[in-house]
């Protein structure tokens, strides 16, 4: 101790370490089984074909694997409590006893009631049970990823209390099984923040439930201790996120509460992710918990500020394996970020983490036999995650991983210098766009009078957005094409006499502007996707969208090019056979980049600038054609938005809408341009920025008067969907009568578009037959009147 202070330097310091191991850690592991076991028992349980010990031994299983994979890959913390059979979020809303009245009436089993808030629930009378029907709770979108959590609903009669221990049940699970974990829940101030007011209480403020929610909160932490857990991982994300000042109060508050008790509490972890904490530092500073994760691969450059704010016994957990991405970790470059940690900390207060929970990756590489080995080599999904985590973290202990490093810096290298991933002539067009690219030759009011005369359309013109029911029939033969038990020729065929179905449908019930009805397109992305060099697609690559619903993103894995037409062939034969105008229909290029797995070498922009110069070649072929409307869908334009205020959103702001204009400008005047968006809460300023000719919108559960009211002064086109697709209800010709009248009290009839919400491909024939000819019917009505 004598030398202490000579021996301080950074490099005696780091030698001294070497023999402390940094610790691994993973912050939440997918839940849905490699093959999708939980969907399929989840949804026979919904059926009725399996029983509810069938479910939760399945569950069990599955949290079983989990822990044992990650135990014999060597991470030292391993999360328990991030199984869920719907949502982690609602767990917790059943678990706190946060049970609206009209789910708790019905006095269900535990399990039946959380479904029933997730999904809704209608049943029949019985002779011993009354009917039941109520509707699910509102599902949100969890932060800017692709995940949708079940929005936790307060009332002035919530009452907190323990509802069952979970969390406990799970972490003794583990602990037979001989393995120790850390029960991650999702933190009292982000649980409310995330939350909301129930319909019979708006004037609640769900922060201001937090002194009554903690106790119970402390409780279930306690009943961890007593149960053997060490310490617990609070997430409290909405750190990220531009916080008021109450829910900063609230964070100190919250974490205060819980250190007066620490005695009987295991120690925190507090993590947050997908974001800086930078802005809401001072919430952070001095609290007392017992360490700290940030997300260093969102936001790297907060790593100075964060590490200033440290305690000087806390632990920093450093988020460098990337939790919301496919990509293969570079283990030099996250070794080299790690160790500048142990220079401030030491080894001893440094944990080496997944940046987030990996919930939003596919669970294991080794179930893809169709890559491309090459590529194949790139990746890395969650099973393989967890390998990397332990690597880095004996790399940065001095443990020999040579034999890792070394393959690593190979597959790197490779990917950087492929010729798959590089593409000189996309490059180069990328970087030749230029301001007259992105616009088209003339004001939208000119453009309007040639499309006018080109068109000829009547007062309140009608559409739809795209595809008509997807039957089985066309599934089958789908899929008969892709195994090669049809050839091209009898594939084409079926297509074009789907196609004519639904033509001359629309015409018989007086359509405006067709459809072809996309019969020839699995999914908005994925169809462009194959068609694009420089994508590739898995085969079990699922991840959880919302309670049994799992999406297979497409892989962005290189510059983006179009090789040839990817949707002329078949808008030019709907066209052939009527004399209505049919629209060209495109995915943009925001979608195509949000519902894909991006490239992580290069910027978001500028691969939306890739596909929008593809689309531009698409929408120019079409026109060529002869195709004189083209919609262009940006459904998932306002998810892409930062989640915070600042430049980085404006920046986004602008290039969504001017990626969006470089691939719809390069036609003529009289060529009308359709854009859609799926309801989100849009900005009409984002919109009038893509300077589409026609927006559609969906509307129809919006029902706000102020919502019409803010797009008033929208200057072009815009159709505001006037029916469910979601809901197989048919509304009346009357119903939609009545929302359009509404509408025209704040909204110019010149300028008003009739369609329904979104495409039909989730209806069955019936169903949109009814709702297509009361939709019709009601515009007709309108144009006798104006
Ligand atoms: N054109 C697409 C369709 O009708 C649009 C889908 C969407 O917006 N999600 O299916
Ligand atoms: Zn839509």
């Amino acid at each position: 101790m004598i030398f202490k202070d000579t021996k301080s330097s950074v490099g005696q310091l780091i030698s001294n370490n070497l023999h402390t191991m940094v610790q691994s850690a993973i912050l939440g592991f997918p839940r849905i089984g490699p093959n999708r076991e939980l969907k399929k028992t989840t949804e026979a349980y919904w059926k009725g074909k399996v029983s509810v010990e069938e479910l939760f031994k399945v569950g069990k299983e599955l949290r079983a694997a989990n822990w044992k994979l990650q135990k014999e890959a060597g991470v030292d913390i391993i999360p328990s409590n991030d199984f869920s059979f719907y949502d982690q979020v609602l767990d917790l809303s059943l678990l706190f006893n946060a049970i609206p009245e009209r789910y708790a009436k019905y006095n269900l089993a535990p399990i039946d009631t959380f479904f029933a808030m997730g999904r809704g629930l209608q049943k029949s009378a019985t002779e011993t049970s009354a009917a039941i029907d109520v509707t699910a709770l509102e599902m949100v979108k969890w932060f800017d990823s692709n995940y949708h959590y079940v929005r936790p609903t307060f009332s002035h009669s919530t009452e907190f209390k323990l509802n069952g221990q979970k969390p406990v049940d799970e972490f003794l699970e583990a602990k037979e099984l001989g393995i120790q974990t850390r029960p991650v829940l999702l933190g009292p101030v982000s649980y409310l923040f995330l939350g909301k007011a129930d319909k019979d209480s708006l004037d609640l403020e769900p922060l201001s439930l937090l002194e009554k929610l903690l106790p119970v909160y402390a409780e279930v932490l306690s009943k961890l201790k007593q149960a053997g857990a060490t310490e617990v991982q609070l997430d409290e994300p909405t750190l990220v996120l531009d916080l008021p000042q109450e829910a900063q109060q609230a964070i100190k508050k919250a974490y205060q509460f819980f250190a007066s008790k620490a005695s009987s509490l295991p120690e925190i972890t507090l993590a947050s992710y997908f974001g800086t904490v930078v802005p809401n530092l001072n919430a952070l500073k001095g609290l007392p918990v017992a360490a700290l994760h940030f997300d260093f691969v969102r936001a790297p450059e907060q790593f100075d500020d964060v590490v200033s704010i440290v305690g000087d016994k806390q632990k920093l957990s450093v988020g460098i394996i990337d939790g919301r991405n496919i990509w293969k970790n570079n283990f030099a470059k996250s070794s080299e970020f790690v160790k500048k940690a142990i220079e401030k900390l030491g080894a001893d207060r440094v944990i080496v983490a997944t940046s987030s929970s990996l919930l939003h990756t596919p669970v294991d590489l080794e179930n893809e036999s169709k890559l491309n080995p090459v590529i194949k080599d790139w990746f890395a999904f969650a099973t393989q995650k967890v390998k990397e985590v332990v690597i880095v973290s004996k790399n940065v202990s001095g443990k020999n991983v040579s034999a890792e490093l070394e393959a690593n810096a190979k597959s790197v290298a490779a990917r950087a210098a492929s010729d798959i991933t590089n593409n000189p002539a996309v490059k180069k067009r990328v970087a030749a766009i230029d301001a007259k690219m992105a616009q088209r030759a003339a004001p939208f009011d000119e453009r309007l009078i040639e499309q006018q005369k080109s068109l000829k359309l009547p007062l309140f013109p009608t559409t739809t957005i795209g595809s008509f029911p997807q039957t089985r029939d066309i599934r089958i033969n789908r899929n008969k094409f892709a195994k090669g038990t049809i050839s091209a020729e009898e594939y084409e065929k079926f297509i074009n006499a789907e196609i004519e179905t639904v033509i001359r449908f629309q015409e018989e019930i007086g359509l405006d502007v067709l459809v072809h009805g996309e019969p020839e397109r699995n999914d908005m992305v994925q169809y462009f996707g194959e068609q694009l060099n420089g994508y590739t697609f898995t085969v079990n690559g699922w991840v959880q969208s919302y309670g049994s619903r799992y999406v297979r993103p497409p892989i962005i894995v290189g510059d983006l090019s179009r090789p040839k037409p990817m949707s002329v062939k078949e808008s030019v034969y709907a066209q052939s056979i009527t004399t209505k105008p049919v629209k060209g229909m495109l995915t943009g290029p925001v979608t195509c980049l949000r519902w894909s797995f991006p490239r992580d070498d290069v910027e978001q922009k500028t691969q939306a600038y890739q596909l929008a110069l593809a689309l531009r070649d698409e929408v120019n072929d079409l026109e060529a054609a002869g195709i004189t409307v083209i919609q262009v869908d940006e459904p998932a334009i306002r998810e892409g938005l930062p989640l915070r205020a600042g430049a980085e959103r404006d920046d986004y702001v602008f290039w969504a809408a001017d990626s969006f204009r470089v691939a719809t400008s390069g036609v003529r005047n009289s060529t009308q341009i359709h854009s859609h968006f799926c309801y989100s809460d849009l900005d009409p300023n984002h919109i009038k920025a893509l300077d589409a000719d026609v927006v559609s919108i969906e509307y129809s559960k919006k029902d706000d008067p102020n919502y019409i009211a803010e797009f008033k002064d929208y200057p072009n086109h815009i159709g505001l969907g006037l029916f469910d697709i979601h809901s197989p209800r048919v509304p009346s010709k009357e119903e939609m009568i009545h929302k359009i009248e509404t509408i025209l009290k704040d909204y110019p009839a010149s300028k008003f578009w009739v369609n329904p919400d979104c495409g039909l491909k989730t209806r069955d024939w019936a169903e949109t037959k009814l709702s297509l000819t009361n939709m019709v019917d009601a515009a007709k009505y309108f144009r006798e009147q104006y």
